[in-house]
């Protein structure tokens, strides 16, 4: 039988490292054409690079996706590419744990530009295509942290992350007629650059000691491959996955 996932187009971003990269692996070795995205052009081109010679198709695109115009060009790039796009990842993300008292509020704007203004101009930009083809999914990468707010220091991300849940939710109810899937992923501690994204550094040691118990971006993949395979009338609407070791 043929893999469901093989010959769909993907866009991924934040596909530079931790769970993009290793969901654009785990999808191009399972046939998909992935459109790899994220503002590192080195990263890209590697994780491009070790795709193609597995043998697998895939192709970089720079993007902030703090910016609209940005992740639109991402999306134009990909039909222009690929001719249509089916699954739409948008994943990228930063997480800045600090107590509020220190009033970082630098990290705050990134924080909600990239985790939920990226999200909606990633909605933004597919939702026209899906339409258009009267299909398509997205996944949207939320966080335990979207279902628990954890505290000290994890005021913001949470409510970037409960953002994204509620924001996935609105889009899966208005879509669920129109034959559009939307998974909502939230995660436990996994280990990538994520837990190195504030500038405290006592809540960076905060987050190492909880990181000790991290599992690896491949069971995300996996997640993320688990919500694809699904026939068209099947959405997978929630997965979370923490390592077992993981309390909160
Ligand atoms: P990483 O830090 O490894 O990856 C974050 C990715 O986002 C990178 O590829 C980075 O690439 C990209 N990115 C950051 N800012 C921007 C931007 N402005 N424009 C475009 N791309 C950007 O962490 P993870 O892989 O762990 O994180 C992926 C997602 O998973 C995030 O949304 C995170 O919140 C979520 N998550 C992760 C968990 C974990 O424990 N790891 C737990 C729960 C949720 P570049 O710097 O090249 O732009």
């Amino acid at each position: 039988m043929a893999d469901p996932i093989a010959g769909k187009v993907v866009v991924i971003t934040g596909g530079s490292s931790g769970l993009g990269e290793a969901a654009a692996h785990c999808l191009a070795a399972r046939g998909a054409k992935v459109v790899v995205a994220a503002r590192r052009k080195d990263k890209l081109e590697g994780v491009v690079g070790s795709i193609k010679s597995a043998g697998g198709e895939a192709r970089p695109f720079v993007v902030d996706v703090t910016s609209k115009d940005e992740v639109g060009a991402l999306i134009a790039e990909a039909i222009s590419a690929y001719g249509r796009l089916d699954t739409m990842i948008n994943n990228a993300g930063l997480m800045a744990i600090a107590p509020m008292e220190e009033g970082l509020t630098g990290e705050w704007d990134r924080m909600i530009d990239i985790n939920i203004k990226g999200v909606l101009y990633g909605i933004a930009a597919a939702l026209p295509q899906f339409l258009k083809q009267g299909s398509g999914h997205f996944i949207n990468m939320s966080s335990v942290a979207g279902i628990k707010v954890f505290s000290p220091g994890g005021a913001v991300y949470s409510g970037t992350k409960f953002a994204v849940r509620a924001i996935s939710e609105g889009l899966r109810q208005e879509l669920a007629s129109r034959n559009i899937r939307v998974t909502t992923i939230e995660p436990g501690a996994i280990d990538t650059e994520l837990k190195y994204g504030t500038s405290d550094k006592a809540a960076r040691a905060a987050v190492e000691e909880v990181y000790k118990t991290s599992i690896g971006s491949d069971s995300i993949a996996r997640a993320i491959a688990f919500a694809m395979e699904q026939p068209p009338d099947v959405d997978v609407n929630e997965i979370v996955v923490r390592p077992t070791a993981q309390v909160f």
